[in-house]
This record gives structure tokens, C-alpha cells and sequence, in this order.
């Protein structure tokens, strides 16, 4: 692992979703750290900024909290990422039968209905944009078309939410081994929606490296490279650089980062999204996903399978041969004979945890004043919500965590020491 924490090669690549806001709507930061604040809260993307507004929502006053950030609010993966609001985070089913029994996987697959459910109902609060055709899962090979379809026929027993699985696929699509459609999944605009959660909470936030902290009995403080803060209470929300704050991160819970590419295509001469409508779309175990942005921008990513390596880090930057598949091979597939021009190419981190879904807790040997919640796998949007429900129970009502508990990972985790 780097001695300089890789967060920091963030600064030189605005997010996406970040530059498509109009100036200004970014909160400033604030300049004077308080002497001493409640709850600090280190990270201000997705996981980071909802746990601010649900503690402002249980009664938590925003002036007792206080958002630290390296770069600023949007500026790791959540500025980065696709917008996609998937209640089945990513569907997959086989992999969560394998890892927690039917129980676990029905329990998670409310869980995740649950989180989805919540963003919708904020985003229609707030007025925020969204696309709303639902989203496609589209097998790629004949075994997933296998497995896929026997999830489906399980999951049809477990809820009654308006999906329907179809054993062909629409002309369109890039592979012909069947797709699922979820009509309640949507995409947003993740930096506006993230920008909502911020403004809402009311809570502050600075700019600021946290490096490391010692939890005392009755305070934490914490060297930040704008100085010492003091804080009752901490919560990393530091996602795939949580690592760099905490060694425990990196040698038990296992947090790493993969990078994943996304390009931007423009069709000239097509103005609206009439390729792809108002749905969002993945594929191949979720590698591959892509959206038509209602300008008729083609936004596509993924492929990190093409380079499972190459892509296993925290490295921002370009990865040619993933890039050459999305451009010369999948964006072909996806224009449906229109002439496309790539206009942007980023890059964004993935924190995974051992398995794949995020994790809440308390770190051991901080006296209880240290938590967390990272490891959002690439499913943030479709998780943030309950993980932070989570944690803020377990914070503010000592109430058992459920599946998102860190402790889950002894059942996975070849390190684990508790
Ligand atoms: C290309 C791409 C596509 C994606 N597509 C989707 C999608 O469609 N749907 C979906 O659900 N998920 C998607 N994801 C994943 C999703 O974006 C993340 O799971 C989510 O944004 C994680 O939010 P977070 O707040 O935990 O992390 P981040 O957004 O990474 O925020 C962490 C913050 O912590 C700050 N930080 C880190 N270390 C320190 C430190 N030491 N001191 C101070 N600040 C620090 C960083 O600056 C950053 O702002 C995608 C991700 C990528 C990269």
C-alpha cells in the first residue's frame, strides 16, 4: 500500500456529476474548525452525508456535526459513479445464496427494496431529476441466463414489486441470453442527490486530510492536515481509502479499491435519448452498464473484468485495454448504427469489502467513539441509506446492526480477529 494516501489524485479530476451542476451550489467550506465537535464526521460522499441527515433527522443538531474531507463533498466515487438505484444491488442472488442461506438473501433483497424505496421517496421530496423506465439486467453467456433465471423464479416467491423476467432479449440488446426488468429502479443524478442530503442535514462540512486519530476516554482527536480536531465522536465514512486512516481496515475487514472507466459518448445529429430511453441498463454480472442521458449523451462503463488486475487499485488514471473494449467494441454494439464520439473518459474507485457489502460497526479499542460504514462495493446508491440506518441505530440506540454488522465478515473473512 502507497504512504500517501491515493485519495488525494482525486483534487485533479473533477467528477462527472460534480461539473454537470451549475457553479456554486456546493456548499463553501467552513474555515473555522470548532474546538470541539460531537460527532465528526470523516467523508462527505453518499455514506458520509446520509449519516449526517439521519442524525440531524433523530434530533441531532446539525451545529454538533461536523463533515471533514479531503477533497470535498462528491469528489470520490459518488461524483464518479453511474446514478444507478438498483433495489437488487446488481441482482446478485446466486452469490448471496451462496454467502447467508435464503434467509439472509430475502432479508438483504428487503433490505435493498428498503434503500431504494427511501432515495425515491427524498428524491420526489427534493424535486430532484430522475429516469424512471426501470433498470435492465441483461445475462451475458448461457450460465448466467441459467442462474439469473432461477433467482428470478425465487425472488417472484418473495415479493410482489412490479419485475418480470424474460427468457429472450429485446433486439436491441448487446447479448441474447434473456434480462430482467425492474420497474421501480431508477437513475439520478448522484452529485445533486448528494448535494440534497448535504443541504438538508444542515450540517457543515471542511476541508481536510485525516490522517490518524487516538480515541481517549472521553474524546477523540484526530490530526487532520488542517489541524488537530477534537471530537466526541468519530465515523469514517472514508469508503475505499479507509485503509489509510485505520490499519484494521486493511489487514482484517480487507477493504481494497478497484477502478472502474466510464466514457461519454455523443451521437451528432441525434438530439434526445432515443436509443435507450429513460432506463438504465447492466450486464455481465453488472461489468458492463451504460444509460442514455436525456441530451442523448451515451453514458457507458464498467469492464474491469477485462483487466481484473489492472483494475485492483486505488490508482486513478486510464486503463487502455478496458478502454479500448468500451470504445471499439461495446459502444459500437450500444449506438444502434449512429455515429459516435467519445467526449469524456474517468475514473472512479470501488472500496470492496470482503464480501461485497458494506459494513458498519465500532472499531475495537477506541472506546466505542470510533465507527464506521464503508465498503460499499459499488453499490453505494443502493445501500447507503439502510447502512447508515444502521449505524445511527447502533450510535444512538445501541441496536444491533443486522446483516450490514461488521461481524458478518467472520464467516468470510480469512483475518478476522474482532
Ligand atoms: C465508476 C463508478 C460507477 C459506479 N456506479 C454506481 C451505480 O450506478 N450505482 C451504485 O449504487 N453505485 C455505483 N458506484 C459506487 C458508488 O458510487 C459508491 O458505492 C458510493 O459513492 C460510495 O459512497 P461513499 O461515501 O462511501 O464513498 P466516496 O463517495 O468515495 O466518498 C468517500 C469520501 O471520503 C473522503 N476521504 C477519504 N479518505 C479521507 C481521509 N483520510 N480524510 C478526509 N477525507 C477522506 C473522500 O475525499 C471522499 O469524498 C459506482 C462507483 C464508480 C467508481
Amino acid at each position: 500500500m502507497d504512504s500517501v494516501n491515493p485519495v488525494l489524485q482525486a483534487a485533479e479530476h473533477v467528477p462527472f456529476w460534480m461539473g454537470e451542476l451549475p457553479d456554486g451550489v456546493c456548499p463553501p467550506p467552513v474555515d473555522v474548525v470548532p474546538a470541539t465537535v460531537k460527532w465528526l464526521i470523516v467523508g462527505a460522499g453518499l455514506a458520509g452525508c446520509s449519516v449526517a441527515y439521519d442524525l440531524v433527522q433523530r434530533g441531532e443538531s446539525p451545529d454538533a456535526i461536523l463533515l471533514i474531507d479531503a477533497v470535498g463533498p462528491g469528489w470520490g466515487a459518488t461524483g464518479r459513479n453511474a446514478g444507478f438505484v438498483l433495489s437488487n444491488c446488481g441482482l446478485d442472488l446466486p452469490h448471496w445464496l451462496k454467502n447467508w442461506g435464503e434467509d439472509g438473501a430475502r432479508e438483504l433483497f428487503r433490505l435493498a427494496g428498503k434503500n431504494r424505496d427511501l432515495v425515491r421517496s427524498f428524491a420526489d421530496e427534493q424535486g430532484l431529476w430522475s429516469q424512471d423506465g426501470g433498470s435492465y439486467y441483461v445475462c451475458g453467456d448461457e450460465s448466467e441466463r441459467a442462474a439469473i433465471a432461477s433467482s428470478a423464479a425465487l425472488v417472484k416467491e418473495w415479493t410482489s414489486e412490479p419485475w418480470s423476467w424474460s427468457d429472450s432479449c429485446h433486439e436491441k440488446f448487446p447479448y441474447d441470453c434473456g434480462y430482467i426488468h425492474h420497474q421501480s429502479d431508477f437513475g439520478i443524478n448522484s452529485a445533486q442527490y448528494l448535494l440534497a442530503l448535504l443541504g438538508e442535514s444542515g450540517a457543515p462540512w471542511t476541508k481536510g486530510l485525516v490522517t490518524k486519530f487516538r480515541a481517549e476516554a472521553d474524546r477523540v482527536v484526530v490530526t487532520t492536515s488542517a489541524g488537530d480536531a477534537v471530537a466526541e465522536k468519530v465515523i469514517l465514512a472514508t469508503n475505499a481509502y479507509a485503509p489509510w486512516v485505520a490499519s484494521k481496515f486493511e489487514c482484517e475487514y480487507q477493504i481494497r479499491g478497484a477502478r472502474n472507466q466510464v466514457i461519454l459518448a455523443e451521437f451528432p445529429g441525434v438530439e434526445d435519448n432515443g436509443l435507450w430511453g429513460d432506463g438504465i441498463y447492466y450486464a455481465r454480472e453488472g461489468f458492463e452498464y451504460w444509460r442514455q442521458l436525456p441530451d442523448g449523451r451515451l453514458l457507458l462503463g464498467g469492464a474491469r473484468n477485462q483487466d481484473i488486475d489492472g483494475e485492483s487499485t486505488w490508482n486513478f488514471g486510464n486503463n487502455d485495454r478496458v478502454l479500448r473494449y468500451l470504445e471499439t467494441d461495446l459502444l459500437p454494439k450500444l449506438s444502434g448504427g449512429a455515429d459516435a464520439n467519445v467526449t469524456r473518459r474517468w475514473s472512479g474507485i470501488l472500496g470492496f469489502s470482503d464480501d461485497d457489502l458494506p459494513i458498519v460497526g465500532r472499531l475495537p479499542d477506541t472506546n466505542g467513539r470510533v465507527a464506521f460504514i464503508v465498503g460499499f462495493s459499488g453499490h453505494g446508491l443502493g445501500t447507503h441509506r439502510i447502512a447508515s440506518e444502521a449505524l445511527t441505530g447502533l450510535l444512538l440506540d445501541d441496536k444491533f446492526p443486522g446483516w450490514l454488522y461488521v461481524d458478518r465478515l467472520k464467516r468470510t473473512s480469512k483475518n478476522w480477529k474482532g
